[in-house]
């Protein structure tokens, strides 16, 4: 069985005897590879590597980062298509949103790529007699960088193109379901011409994060994943003396206004809903509609979720692949009966969905489910699978009201021809991005991505200025470069 490694100080490695978990290939049901995980042994030669490469690496000129960091686009976007392959065989999704996930991640090498641009300090001249005052933003040391599975390129690159680009060393524990992707990325990134030690991946799990979180010479954790061990990161990191920013998990609902067309909110919901099984934290998992919308949108989702061709992400004319694994699968199967079981009506059922070729994949079908209310499991829990629950509400107050009960906050949209409602809507809504006619409102690169309440803990939004934010810690200058002895006192500085 193929072992997949670590990547620590430019090389693979890992300790031969010890633990692993295994990797499958989602659409066919076959283990494929099994990935090391990591001991607190090999997070400390991790932490060593990235501490020695900061020497260096902290003190190089923005000139010679954003070389790397070019370098580096041009490489990623070379091998996209490898990138991309190697997340649609651990991962299940789709070739074509592979590459859209590789794109996204793209755009914020880009971004990173004009650091000099964003770590522009201010300056004040003369602030008091022979006296200036700057000030500006250093690198933080050695990072990490804990993610799901969900993006296994992405979501790590909302993360290391910035923190290193800001000048910092980055260790990266990626999900132990897809971690590949990690792999050809550090490859990448050591062809580039980033030095070894900058970029190191640990694989593992649970042990591994705590070796993480605990690590004293770590100064930062970025962390993508569920609610519940967001909390846990940011408890035990923050208790560790760590900055900590830390993305949870998410219920992203859609509203639809009488208003709306309902052809265009339905086409959308449905890529929504669906792209990606339903496996993406901006997924529209529920769908709100106002009034006399419900009717007719329903008739039309239940048209098109049926027209949805599920089958492996490597075939091509398919819309959806299966979900991540056995235990996903079952989970969310086990949801759509407690919805059935609680009075909702299942309009497209997924469950024992049969994809020929591949009867031991991982899949669940498109599944669509009428009058949910918000007491209902399928409605309390994320289910992450395809899974899209209509719920009906009379007004568009009562939507706003309905969403803002809720515990998360990560994404929102709604569909309408009426700018006045939308603007109601977006001052209303207690969500962190907000769509307007747009399902899936991923700010791009140089916007930050997050979200409120359960779906972000801790303050910081990822990528963009407050990525750049996170990376870096302010320092401000008081200098004197006086004509003569005079201006020393025993009270408080002031200017004269
Ligand atoms: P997860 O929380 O199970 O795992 C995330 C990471 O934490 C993985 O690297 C995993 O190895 C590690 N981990 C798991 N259990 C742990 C534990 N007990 N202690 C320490 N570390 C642990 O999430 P997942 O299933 O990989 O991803 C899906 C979740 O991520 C969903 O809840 C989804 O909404 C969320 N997500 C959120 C965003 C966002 O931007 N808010 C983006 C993508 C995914």
């Amino acid at each position: 069985m193929r072992t997949i490694e670590h990547w620590i100080d430019g090389s693979f490695t890992h300790a031969v005897g010890s633990a692993t978990s295994p990797v499958f290939n989602p659409a066919t049901g076959q283990q494929q590879a099994q990935v090391a995980l990591g001991t607190s042994t090999d997070v400390d030669a991790a932490v060593q590597s990235a501490t020695r490469a900061f020497q260096e690496w902290g003190q190089s000129s923005l000139s010679r980062r954003t070389k790397v960091l070019f370098a580096f686009r041009e490489l990623v976007n070379a091998r996209a298509q490898e990138l991309a392959e190697l997340i649609t065989d651990e991962h299940g999704k789709v070739l074509s949103d592979a590459l859209g996930e590789v794109q996204r991640g793209l755009e914020v090498v880009e971004y990173a790529c004009g650091i000099p641009q964003v770590l522009k300090g201010e300056f004040s001249d003369q602030v008091s007699a022979d006296v200036d005052s700057y000030s500006y933003r250093e690198p933080l040391g050695v990072v990490a960088g804990i993610t799901p599975f969900n993006f296994p390129a992405m979501v790590p690159m909302w993360m290391f193109p910035i923190a290193i680009a800001a000048g910092n060393t980055f260790i990266l524990k990626p999900s132990e379901r897809d971690p590949s992707a990690s792999l050809l990325l550090a490859r990448l990134w050591q062809e580039a011409g980033l030095p070894d030690g900058v970029f190191n991946v640990v694989q593992g799990d649970a042990a591994t994060v705590n070796a993480i979180l605990d690590h004293p010479g770590i100064a930062a954790v970025s962390f993508v994943g569920s609610t519940s061990i967001a909390r846990h990161i940011h408890a035990r990191a923050t208790a560790s003396g760590k900055r900590v920013q830390a993305l949870g998990g998410a219920k992203n609902h859609a509203v639809v206004l009488p208003d709306a067309d309902l052809e265009f909110a339905s086409t959308h919901l449905i890529a929504a809903a669906f792209g990606s099984a339903g496996e993406r934290c901006m997924a529209i998992s529920v769908a709100v509609a106002v009034g006399n919308a419900a009717d007719g949108l329903v008739n039309i989702l239940e048209a098109q979720a049926r027209a949805i061709n599920v089958g492996s992400g490597r075939d091509a004319g398919i819309d959806m692949g299966p979900v991540v694994t056995e235990q996903a699968k079952q989970r969310i199967v086990d949801l759509i009966g407690s919805a059935q079981r609680q009075g909702a009506e299942i309009r497209v059922d997924g469950r024992g969905i049969q994809v020929p070729g591949f009867e031991s994949g991982f899949f669940v079908g498109p599944t669509l489910i009428d009058g949910v209310e918000a007491s209902m499991d399928v409605y309390q829990q994320e289910v992450f699978g395809p899974v899209l629950a209509l719920v009906r509400v009379k007004s568009l107050d009562d939507a706003i009201a309905f969403i803002n009960a809720n515990p998360y906050g990560n994404g929102t949209a709604v569909f309408t021809n009426s700018g006045a409602a939308a603007r109601t809507f977006i001052r209303g809504v207690q969500v962190g991005m907000v769509g307007v006619n747009v399902p899936v409102p991923v700010p791009m690169a140089y916007h930050s991505f997050g979200g409120w309440k359960d779906s972000l803990i801790g303050e910081h939004h990822m990528h963009g200025p407050e990525g750049v934010h996170f990376y870096t810690r302010g320092k401000v200058v008081t200098a004197r470069w006086p004509h003569d002895s005079s201006g020393a006192s025993f009270d408080m500085p002031t200017a004269r």
